[in-house]
């Protein structure tokens, strides 16, 4: 069993984008620039949002963090939005979800300028990444597809099962993997699914992106499958300084033994996501500045 260490190849990757950014500025040019718009005080997505932030500092990027209270109206966040679709020195931005409930996300997804969505959420890219046009590609998604290249997996004519049909991994995710050239045969799989574990059993690659620890068991798992674990939960641990402890949704230490390759959590996926949403940003100034490599 040989283990996908996500931060060891978000490390290669954020330093071929680090080379990418000082080639940039000794032609003169300036470091790609992303924006995070956060609304509220969610723990979780402050989180990310630190991280996300860090990231860009660590490659060379600028960021700007924009941090607007609970209680803003969702016609104010459309103009912030706006703003940022129509400032020249902004490549690509983001608006951390969930949102208040106050707010519809789809408008708000919907507002931003399909070519700084380096998220890769707008119905546009969504589209084009469903045609197979070039595009934004979700950050989670891409970068289990660069788990799996970087390790030399192939997935082509293999049965992937994908738990989980969110817009954000599950159905992108799925859309990657079916696509010409990569050449999966995909099954997904979600809350309605019958006999998910002889779904699983079938399964040269699983990828699960459900949110509840324990899911995937052993039972569920042929010999020499991959395992793509996406889930990660808090779960309580009053022992971890943190007062938790993040959970897949493996069970890791009996799933792991059967199988060739399995991303950890932490430590798997979640790297690649917040290293494939740099590499999403860098397109982005390269899109704007007709610079495209
Ligand atoms: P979601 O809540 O939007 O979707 C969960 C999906 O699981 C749904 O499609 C639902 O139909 C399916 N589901 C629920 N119960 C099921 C069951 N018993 N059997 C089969 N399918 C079932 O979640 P999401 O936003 O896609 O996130 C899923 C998990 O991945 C969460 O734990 C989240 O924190 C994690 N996540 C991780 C990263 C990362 O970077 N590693 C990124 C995004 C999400």
């Amino acid at each position: 069993m040989t283990l996908l260490d996500g931060k060891y190849v978000s490390n290669q990757i954020r330093d071929e984008i680090k080379s990418c950014v000082s080639s940039l500025l000794s032609a003169g040019g300036k470091a790609p620039h992303l924006a995070v718009i956060i609304v509220g005080h969610d723990p979780a997505s402050e989180t990310y949002v630190a991280n996300k932030l860090k990231a860009c500092e660590q490659v060379g990027f600028r960021a700007t963090k924009i941090a607007l209270p609970e209680t803003i109206t969702e016609q104010q966040l459309l103009s912030y939005i706006d703003s940022l679709n129509h400032d020249d020195d902004i490549d690509g931005f983001i608006v951390q979800l969930p949102l208040p409930g106050h707010i519809d996300e789809t408008k708000v997804i919907e507002a931003i300028d399909f070519r700084k969505d380096v998220d890769g959420f707008h119905p546009i890219n969504v589209g084009r990444m469903t045609l197979g046009f070039s595009s934004f590609v979700p950050a989670t998604p891409s970068g289990i597809v660069e788990l799996l290249r970087r390790y030399g997996i192939v997935v082509a004519g293999k049965h992937c099962v994908v738990v989980g049909r969110s817009n954000i991994v599950g159905k992108p995710v799925a859309t990657l993997l079916m696509q010409k050239g990569m050449d999966a045969t995909v099954t997904i799989c979600h809350s309605q699914t019958r006999d998910l574990k002889a779904l699983c059993l079938a399964a040269d690659i699983i990828i699960t992106a459900v949110g509840q620890p324990g899911l995937l068991t052993a039972d569920m798992v042929k010999d020499g499958a991959v395992v793509i674990d996406v889930g990660i939960t808090r779960v309580d641990d009053p022992l971890s300084p943190k007062g938790y402890h993040l959970r897949g949704d493996a069970d890791f230490d009996a799933v792991a033994p059967k199988c060739s390759f399995i991303t950890p959590v932490p430590g798997g996926v979640g790297p690649m996501t917040i290293t494939m949403l740099l590499k999403n940003t860098l397109q982005a100034y390269h899109n704007l500045h007709n610079n495209n490599q």
